[in-house]
């Protein structure tokens, strides 16, 4: 399983280099990432999540539910994205129990290939659309705390630093 990089971390922070093709090695990688993704519970996670640098990142807005929607977006660009934003209550697993209320424009459009390395285009809007603007977010190194006060990045950034510690130590009793 692959493991899931907490903030904060330099990696975390990097902008990911688009690939020049899709492959089986990155198929391998795609298929690791959506088993981390379940068993962690998310709706979406960025190859830089588990330490790779590249322009890839998965998501499946019906995760929790019955019907999956699982969806690959490699080297994604926004062709355009709304004026309007909404409001919604963000989390991200690499900041575990930590959720904010982030505004994001609405309706996007984004192009992207998938894992055949066939061009692909998507408009969407509400939970899709709120996923993917978060995930592309993490391969140009934006986490969603940076939309925050400084006040309030600097409480959460304190609480990971001590929960990191702690989950160190614990995995260290393991061994
Ligand atoms: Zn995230």
């Amino acid at each position: 399983m692959l493991k899931i990089v907490y903030a904060p971390d330099p990696m975390l922070k990097k902008v990911c280099e688009p690939l020049s093709q899709v492959d089986d090695h990155h198929r391998d990688l795609i298929k690791k990432m959506f088993e981390a993704m379940y068993e962690a519970n998310g709706v979406g996670l960025a190859a830089p999540q588990v330490g790779i640098n590249k322009r890839i990142f998965i998501l499946d807005s019906g995760a929790r539910e019955e019907e999956k929607k699982p969806l690959i977006m490699i080297n994604p660009s926004l062709v355009s994205i709304d004026d309007k934003t909404v409001s919604y209550e963000e989390g991200c697993l690499s900041f575990p129990e930590h959720f904010a209320e982030i505004d994001r424009p609405d309706q996007l459009t984004i192009k992207y290939l998938d894992e055949n390395n066939k061009k692909k285009t998507l408009t969407t809007d509400g939970f899709t659309s709120r996923i993917i603007q978060h995930e592309l977010d993490h391969l140009n190194g934006i986490l969603f705390v940076d939309y925050l006060s400084r006040l309030k990045r600097d409480v959460i950034i304190r609480k990971m630093k001590k929960f990191k510690k702690e989950n160190n130590s614990s995995n260290d009793k393991k061994i």
